[in-house]
């Protein structure tokens, strides 16, 4: 009798602005999570073996065939999770390519062996390198909000680190992630090297424990600790970049047109739908009242609808359940106590449609200033001391980044050193993100370590230190062959390296008899 097959799990891709089915995938099971890796394995020491030269030469291709798709990719990654085209070519091709072109201009540079010189006498007998190794495969997980530029800043150096690479996007982008492969494979990937897996947490979750080298995470602080503990139990390495509450401050001395202009475009692009969206804003006492009536009226003139329309500026949410998550923020905000000034429901354009909302009268007992809210709503406090806007500002679990907007650069400068995250912006946010030499990465529970940049890069490799004597072999002083009279050079060796000027002139002789002392 022929065994019932179960039939297997599938995602969708969606239209967010439309509803229109885009297409539907069957979710990659353990088994074939397993096929993926042992391919990348096997592709990766051919890879690896190549100089960085030649890897940066299929980039340079990638960047060329990108280039050539530019505006079908960038229609793409507006039907599939709705964003402004404007949007899609800037926040997400133009920070593609820009990290290709930083990789190829830097890449030699940055994997070259490093020599490390020593500041300690003994280790002047020494040459001493810094190797930078791939870590092997490496596993990446990504989320919606950003299909494209979250996994290719991040495949791009792990590719050019010499890795194979196993991407798990998330369930609601299948089609960019095999779009972002298919560039890659046009431009010369080596067959095997960069593995697409569709699927949902499941095969997130298998991917944890395929026996990759690394992950690489990117995503809900829930998730992402969901990953550390499965990281942990294999002592695995992982990179997490999590959720954000990102603090905007205005200072009272900032030019409040521009303050107002950043705060619309830091809090509502990409619907709020971004990590480091600003989802808190601290407006200094005075300013307070012409910002939220500049706030409000620049509010009400965006353009919300289809992202395809290039004169659209705000899209859909992607599902239901974000919408609804904003909705009961919003409804908690409400009932205890808080303002909506303008927005506060959805559209009439369609069901992910949600009006860019500004709300006053929030504090921090609200969950609307405590959990991430990922939507197009605006809450605003006032504040009377830089003191009170840093303590607000540092008065969350997260620490993705954070501006400061002030007409004096040194207070701005002064108020971002004492500022808990992973970047701050002085009158300026998000667009950090769009330099591909900064680190992003945040403290407390946004995230471990970096990605972008040199930082980024030092993710994907294992540093390998290699420590060769340039003495042919000599028995070395502190070898056996202790005793009282060591002991003693020893002690010289320390006062004449480390000691003040007498203590130097007095060690010398000891020390240098601590060097001839003789081994077993
Ligand atoms: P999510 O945590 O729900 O999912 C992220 C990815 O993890 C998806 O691919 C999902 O399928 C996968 N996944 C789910 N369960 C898993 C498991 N048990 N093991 C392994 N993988 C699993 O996040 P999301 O809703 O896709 O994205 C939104 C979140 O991502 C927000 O919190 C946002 O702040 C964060 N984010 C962070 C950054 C950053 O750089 N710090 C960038 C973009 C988004």
């Amino acid at each position: 009798m022929a065994a019932l097959s179960v039939p297997q799990a599938t995602v969708q891709s969606l239209n967010p602005a439309t509803g229109e089915l885009l297409g539907e995938f069957p979710c990659a099971d353990r088994a074939q999570v397993q096929a993926a890796v042992a391919a990348a394995r096997q592709a990766q020491p051919a890879w690896a073996g190549r100089t960085v030269a030649q890897r940066v030469a299929v980039l340079d291709r990638f960047r060329m065939e990108l280039m050539a798709v530019r505006q079908e990719v960038a229609e793409l990654i507006t039907r599939e999770c709705g964003k402004p085209l404007t949007e899609s070519l800037v926040t997400e091709l133009m920070v593609t390519l820009d990290t290709v072109s930083y990789f190829a201009r830097n890449a030699a540079n940055l994997l070259r062996p490093e020599r490390v010189p020593h500041g300690n006498l003994v280790g002047k007998s020494k040459a001493s390198h810094l190797h930078f190794e791939p870590l092997g495969v490496v596993g990446i997980i990504s989320p919606w909000n950003y299909p494209w530029s979250t996994p290719a800043t991040e495949v791009i150096p792990a590719l050019v680190a010499g890795n194979g690479v196993v991407l798990k996007p998330s369930e609601f982008t299948t089609l960019c992630a095999m779009k972002l492969k298919e560039v890659f494979d046009r431009a010369g990937l080596p067959a095997g090297l960069l593995q697409v897996l569709p699927g949902d947490g499941a095969t997130g979750a298998a991917l944890c424990t395929s026996g990759v080298d690394k992950i690489v995470f990117t995503g809900s602080v829930a998730t992402g600790k969901r990953v550390a503990a499965v990281a942990a139990e294999r002592l695995m390495p992982v990179l997490l970049e999590l959720g954000g509450k990102d603090p905007f401050v205005v200072l009272e001395d900032a030019d409040l047109e521009v303050a107002a202009s950043g705060a619309l475009w830091a809090g509502l692009m990409n619907c709020g739908q971004t990590c480091i969206s600003a989802e808190r804003f601290y407006v200094h006492k005075r300013l307070v009242k012409p910002f939220l009536e500049t706030l409000v009226a620049k509010c009400r003139q965006l353009k919300l609808g289809n992202g395809l329309d290039p004169d659209v500026e705000i899209g859909p949410m992607i599902r239901e359940r974000q919408v609804r998550l904003v909705e009961e923020q919003v409804a908690d905000a409400v009932a205890h106590g808080a303002t909506v000034l303008t927005g506060g429901k959805r559209s009439s354009l369609g069901p992910l449609f949600y009006e860019p909302t500004v709300i006053t009268g929030v504090t921090h007992a609200m969950r609307i200033m405590r959990e991430e809210t990922f939507g197009p709503v605006l809450p605003v406090i006032e504040f009377a001391e830089d003191d009170d806007a840093v303590r607000l500002a540092n008065d969350s679990e997260f620490g993705l980044a954070a501006s400061v907007w002030t007409r004096n650069r040194a207070r701005g400068r002064k108020v971002a050193a004492r500022l808990e995250a992973g970047t701050v912006m002085i009158n300026d946010a998000l667009s950090y993100y769009g330099q591909c030499e900064a680190p992003h990465g945040g403290v407390k529970s946004s995230g471990l370590g970096r990605s972008h940049g040199r930082f980024g890069l030092q993710e994907m490799v294992r540093i390998k230190y290699v420590d060769e004597d340039l003495l042919g072999g000599r028995p070395k002083p502190w070898w056996f062959g202790y005793d009282r009279t060591q002991l003693k050079n020893f002690d010289s060796f320390l006062r004449m390296s480390f000691g003040g000027v007498a203590g130097k002139l007095a060690g010398l002789s000891g020390a240098v008899k601590s060097l001839m002392h003789k081994k077993v």
